[in-house]
Formats: C-alpha cells, sequence, structure tokens
C-alpha cells in the first residue's frame, strides 16, 4: 500500500495491532510542502470532505501508484565480472546473451534502445545474466524534456489603464491582495497578466495561472511561451497520466518557472510562488461539479495566495457576483479597463421582440436584414445559440407523443446528420424515427438547434460559407484550431455557436453578434441564472468589432421588457450586477449568506428523499441555520436515478460550518445514507 505521512505521533487512539508501519519511504523530501498542505487541510475543513481524499485529488493518480517525483528511466550496463565473461567470449551456447553483453559493453542501454537494438527478447536474455552477476539494472535520473525558452518577445507598449493596472499589481507582489482586473474581452487583460508574470519572473519566484477549462489554447500557451522568459508545465484535464505527472514533476522540481493549468492546477506544486492569475474568474468550470470533494479554484486560488503571502489577479469582463461584493466590501482592490486595446467603441446592444416580428427557422425578420447588411459590407456575422444539435424536440402532431428519454425527465435532441435521437443529460442514443411510434403519423422535429440554424443560414445566405462550433463538430481540440482557423482567415463569413464561441477568442472581423434565445436564462429556480445569461452576452457581444467598425449585438427575446435584459441594455453588466447585488440581499442569497447542498441521487424518487428527510430530522434543534427541502430535482430523473437535493442556509459562514461539523458525522451515520449516492456541496454554485 502506497500513503502518505501527514505527521507523527508518540501515542496514537488506534489500537496498536491495527497500526501499520512504514516499510520505505519513497520520496526524499515531502510531495507536497507545509503551504501546500496547510491549503489542502484548509480546503478540507471547509469543504468537509476527508483529508485523504483531497490530498490524493491534488496529486497525479502515477505518484500515488509509485511513480518517483523525479524522473528516472531503468539503465542496463555490464559489470566488471561481465567484462571479463565477454572477453572469454562467454556465455558461447547462447548467442542473444552473448549480443546483450557485448552491447552494454559498449554503453549503458534503456530497455528501450536494448529492445530498439536486440528486440523484444531481450528480456529474456537478461535474466541469467543478472543471476550470473555480470550484468544489472539500476534506475537512473533522467533530465525531464524541460522547455528550453528562446528569447522573450517584447510586448506592445502598455496603455495609461494597463500600465496603472501592472503598476499596482507589481508594487503588491511580496504580500497579499486581490485584485479584480475587470475589463472586456481584448481590452488587454493579458498584457497585463503578462507584466505581471514577467516582474514575479523576474524577482526570482514563480507565476500560478489558471484559465477555465476551454479557456486554454494554443494561441494563449503560445502568447504565454513567447512572451515570458520561462520554462512552462502546462495541467489540463486532456492530459494522460503520464503526461501529468511529467508535468508535475517540471512544477514540483522548480524547473517550470510558469505553471498554467486548469482547475486542479490550484494544487500545482509551485515552488517560491510568486503571483495567482485566475483568468476569466466567474468562470462555472472553477467549480468542482462531480465526486465528492467539490471545491471552488477561484476561492482556493485566493485561500493559497493568503497562506504563500503572493498577489492574486481575478481578471474578467463580468465578475462574478460574489467577486463584485468583496470589491464593494473593500477586500477586493478592483483595476478597470474601460478602453479596448485596438478597438472602437464598445457594442451596441439591442433587443428584437419576437412577438412583434415574423421569424423563420428561428431568425426574425430583423435579425435577418441585420445579418444582410453586415454581410455586405464585408464583415463576419456570429450567431449564438445555446443548443447543439438539429432540434431540441421531435414531435407526432397527430398524436401529440414528444420523444422522451426513458432515462431521464427530458427530451431527446434530433441530430438529423447523424441520424439520431440523443439524450443531452445521459448519452442515450437511439435512432431516428421517420413515424410516430405510437400513432403511425409522420414526426416533425420542433424547435432550434446549431445544426437547424446552420441548415437555414445556408438557405437564407446561399454560398456565404458556414463555419459551425459546438460540441458535435468539435470534437478534439485540433478542430478548435482549425474551425477558428477558418474563422480567422475570413474563410468563414457567418459562425454560428454554442457557448464555446463565448471564451477565450477574438473574431476581429465579426462586427454584428445575434443571440437566438436569451430567454432561457430568464426564467430558471436557479437564482444564478441571470448572471451566467448576462455574463454570456457580454462575453459573446465581447467577440465583436474592432477599429473603424463598432459591433451590434442584437438578443432576440419574448420578453423585450425584463428588467434583467433592460439594466443589461441601459448600463451593461455594471447595472445588471447591481440590480443583481441588490436582488439577492433582499431574498438574502449569497453572497449575502451562505450555502450548502446535500445532494443525492437514488434508484428510485421514494429512496432519493428519504435519506435528505432523515437528514434533515437530525437537524431539528439546529440554530443558526435555515434547512430547505428536500425536493427533488428541476430535472429529477437523470440516466435512470432519482436526483433530490437539501439546502442549508445560514446568515454567516461560521454558523453554517459549526452545524456543518456536528451534523454531518450523524448524516454520514444514517443507515440510509448506504443506500444513495450523496455528496455535500459548500458554496454551490448550480441549484436546481
Ligand atoms: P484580453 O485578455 O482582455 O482579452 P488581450 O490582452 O488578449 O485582451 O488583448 C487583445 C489584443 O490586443 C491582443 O491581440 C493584444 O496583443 C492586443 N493588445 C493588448 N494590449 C495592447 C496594447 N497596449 N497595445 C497594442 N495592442 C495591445
Ligand atoms: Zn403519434
Ligand atoms: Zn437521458
Amino acid at each position: 500500500m502506497i500513503g502518505i505521512v501527514m505527521g507523527t505521533a508518540e501515542r496514537s487512539d488506534v489500537a496498536e495491532e491495527k497500526l501499520k508501519s512504514v516499510l520505505e519511504v519513497l520520496d526524499e523530501r515531502p510531495i507536497v510542502d507545509s503551504a501546500l498542505l496547510e491549503l489542502l487541510r484548509w480546503a478540507a475543513g471547509y469543504y468537509h470532505h476527508p483529508i485523504g481524499e483531497v490530498v490524493a485529488s491534488a496529486l497525479p493518480t502515477a505518484l500515488r501508484t509509485g511513480a518517483g517525483t523525479r524522473a528516472s528511466e531503468e539503465r542496463w550496463r555490464i559489470t566488471t565480472a561481465g567484462e571479463q565473461a565477454c572477453a572469454r567470449d562467454e556465455p558461447s551456447r547462447a548467442p542473444k546473451q552473448r549480443r546483450l553483453l557485448q552491447e552494454l559493453r559498449g554503453a549503458p542501454r534503456t530497455p528501450h534502445e536494448l529492445r530498439e537494438r536486440l528486440g523484444d527478447s531481450w528480456r529474456a536474455a537478461a535474466r541469467p545474466l543478472t543471476v550470473r552477476g555480470w550484468i544489472e539494472s539500476a534506475l537512473a535520473e533522467t533530465g525531464d524534456a524541460a522547455e528550453i525558452p528562446s528569447a522573450p518577445q517584447p510586448g506592445p507598449p502598455l496603455n495609461d489603464e494597463q500600465q496603472a493596472a501592472a503598476a499596482a499589481i507589481q508594487s503588491g507582489l511580496g504580500r497579499f491582495g486581490a485584485f479584480v482586473l475587470q475589463g472586456v474581452t481584448g481590452s488587454g487583460k493579458t498584457e497585463v497578466y503578462l507584466r505581471a508574470a514577467q516582474r514575479t519572473l523576474a524577482e526570482g519566484r514563480s507565476a500560478l495561472v489558471l484559465v477555465p477549462e476551454i479557456g486554454l489554447t494554443p494561441q494563449l500557451l503560445g502568447r504565454f511561451r513567447e512572451r515570458l522568459a520561462a520554462p512552462m508545465a502546462v495541467l489540463h484535464s486532456g492530459l494522460t497520466e503520464r503526461e501529468r505527472l511529467l508535468a508535475w514533476r517540471e512544477a514540483f522540481s522548480g524547473r517550470a518557472r510558469v505553471v498554467l493549468g486548469t482547475r486542479s492546477a490550484v494544487f500545482a506544486p509551485v515552488s517560491n510562488l510568486g503571483i495567482i492569475i485566475v483568468d476569466e474568474e466567474h468562470d462555472a468550470s472553477y467549480k468542482q461539479h462531480d465526486g465528492g470533494f467539490r471545491y471552488s479554484a477561484r476561492d482556493l486560488a485566493v485561500m493559497r495566495a493568503r497562506g504563500a503571502n503572493v498577489p492574486v489577479v481575478l481578471g474578467s469582463a463580468t465578475p462574478a457576483i460574489e467577486t463584485l461584493h468583496n470589491l464593494d466590501s473593500g477586500r477586493y482592490t478592483r483595476l478597470t479597463l474601460t478602453r479596448r486595446a485596438m478597438r472602437a467603441a464598445p457594442p451596441r446592444l439591442s433587443l428584437i421582440d419576437l412577438r412583434a416580428h415574423a421569424q423563420s427557422g428561428g431568425l426574425s425578420t430583423p435579425a435577418v436584414q441585420a445579418m444582410t447588411a453586415h454581410l455586405a459590407a464585408g464583415a463576419q456575422v456570429l450567431v449564438f445559440i445555446n443548443r447543439r444539435g438539429y432540434a431540441p424536440t421531435l414531435l407526432c402532431t397527430a398524436c401529440g407523443w414528444i420523444a422522451p428519454c426513458t432515462e431521464c425527465d427530458a427530451r431527446l435532441t434530433v441530430h438529423l446528420a447523424a441520424r439520431a435521437l440523443r439524450c443531452h443529460h445521459c448519452g442515450a442514443d437511439a435512432p431516428l424515427p421517420q413515424r410516430c411510434p405510437q400513432c403511425g403519423f409522420a414526426v416533425k422535429a420542433v424547435g432550434q438547434g446549431t445544426e437547424r440554424v446552420e441548415e437555414t443560414l445556408t438557405s437564407v445566405f446561399p454560398g456565404v460559407p458556414v463555419v459551425r462550433l459546438d460540441r458535435d463538430v468539435i470534437r478534439r481540440p485540433g478542430e478548435l484550431e482549425q474551425a477558428m482557423h477558418r474563422i480567422a482567415s475570413g474563410e468563414g463569413r457567418i459562425v454560428i455557436g454554442t457557448q464555446m464561441v463565448t471564451k477565450g477568442h477574438d473574431f476581429p472581423n465579426v462586427t454584428l453578434v445575434v443571440v437566438l434565445n436569451a430567454d432561457q436564462g430568464l426564467f430558471s429556480s436557479d437564482f444564478r441564472a441571470p448572471e451566467r445569461l448576462a455574463q454570456t452576452i457580454v462575453q459573446v457581444a465581447g467577440r465583436s468589432g474592432r477599429g473603424e467598425r463598432p459591433g451590434e449585438v442584437l438578443v432576440q427575446t419574448e420578453f423585450p421588457e425584463h428588467p434583467l435584459l433592460n439594466g443589461l441594455l441601459a448600463e451593461g453588466y455594471e447595472g445588471f450586477a447591481r440590480t443583481a447585488l441588490a436582488e439577492r440581499r433582499a431574498a438574502a442569497w449569497p453572497p449575502f449568506s451562505r450555502l450548502a447542498a446535500v445532494r443525492d441521487s437514488a434508484a428510485s424518487a421514494e429512496a432519493a428523499l428519504a435519506f435528505l428527510t432523515e437528514a434533515r430530522a437530525l437537524a431539528e434543534d439546529a440554530r443558526g441555520v435555515h434547512l430547505l427541502g428536500p425536493v427533488p430535482a428541476a430535472m429529477a430523473k437523470r440516466a435512470g436515478r432519482h436526483h433530490a437535493q437539501l439546502l442549508i442556509e445560514s446568515r454567516e459562514r461560521g454558523g453554517l460550518h459549526r452545524f456543518l461539523d456536528t451534523w454531518l458525522p450523524r448524516v454520514q451515520s444514517l443507515p440510509s445514507a448506504r443506500r444513495v449516492r450523496w455528496a455535500l456541496d459548500v458554496d454551490p454554485i448550480e441549484l436546481f
């Protein structure tokens, strides 16, 4: 068994016969330094999760199964006795063994080299030679393939605002401070990150840079590589275990001076940490949604910076409401980039009233007219719809049958090109029927997805090349780059896409953005849905317009009088955020209260509710917290299991955690806890 020594003690409460001895110490120096260990302990406490699992999630799996912290490789060499035997032409009747011996006489060899020279059978030949003491193997340290940086490229001279922001961060180096760098896409935030990182490196310290899952693009990596004269380790979820181990070692050894990665990179072993940068800090991918340990990498980044006594920079065009609240209360420092580095005015936002205008295939007449005008002016157009597939519903107009997912409380989405019906929640995949299975009448696809909008656009604008961006057409990282290239080169004139288009990429020649279905986010049981909608609209809008041509953004809606949309229209994200903060204060939602959710799932709806009901009963005398629920999830059945949730709300953090400390162990010991799958989510960001 491989374990992690967390500390030593003279005495233990565990019975002596149950204690195990340490047989071997695998690492010469602790694989987690004391500052990082402190962070992990804090996280275990805060998220009420066992420290063992917390530490495990911070380390590459390979380390927990015996891989060393340093790269080493098996090396075979010949012994003195072997040299002598070889000189006597021994072993005379084993030609393969003799060849191996002769091979090693030249130089020590790795298994890879031996396989190349002698074929796979060399191992069989090595065994008797080892037994006779003629050859031996040892693990030798190899130089990891550290990226050797070339001379850094100089960046553009910073504008006044960038300079002020960079100066504020640079003068904050060496002590804790949280800076919020607020600026729309293209306002030059990355340039500010780069300056701050350069200064940190110049002072001999390292930088940790976190980016959202979808934001880690080759362009971004290329920009960091080009501009920072330092070896870099990159950590993200797409790595193989081996690659993850290599990147982790680069960071651990201190060779990598910049560690750039997605969520779990917040735990990377950065030695001599000097700054933490969190790009697009509002992004939902910073929150771990699955499994037991549901942490927020953004929040942990702030804690880590505090522990390490270094600054943390939270960058976003649309900071999370929580982050804005921290600014209001003076805990964070605001740095603003109002000017777009290479652009003219911010885009003009207007609404299209879907009740007043004819539409076809989801596109209203004013939207089509605007597109025609922008295309005629030689610009590109971006159409955003947050739904992939051809249509969200397959309907029989004769009997009213709607293709359902048998495993979820959801409809199956029509994927026409693949001739399939798919569930976007559980992955169920069935052939697309021609006729209603209930009455035999012809079925009809209702509503729009990216695939159908692409079809509509192709027929409305014949001959105008369309590039589609969604998870059905972009399955591998390289495909995204190819699509981006077709957009950047101007070959694609119309871009249609899902959430995928909202992040990280700049489309300088896009002057018109059309948001097709804003209304989903307006009415939701989740109090955070409007925040996400506003962020999406602002982020998509941020893709457009540069130079002489200001951008235009059209949002199609059936609710043009909705206060959120109007707040956004009149005052932009700031105005929206002010309204949202006031609403949250009035309703005592976070950040004006603290939330935790216990979520469970079971084979039956009754079992899912029964466990949470018993858990709630254990809290009858609880003080300082409110329990809400249990209730079935909005989509109660997913992938064949029934989901439910119990919310715990408290006016202040201390009260919530004191309650959880005493309540959770009792919940854990409920017999019904073993009949469901459940997890605690502290500071949940998605509610249902
Ligand atoms: P953000 O990170 O806010 O999206 P970037 O830093 O990526 O913004 O800047 C957008 C574009 O503008 C990039 O191509 C960048 O090289 C350029 N840029 C940024 N700052 C300046 C500047 N001060 N002068 C000229 N170009 C700049
Ligand atoms: Zn029917
Ligand atoms: Zn399903």
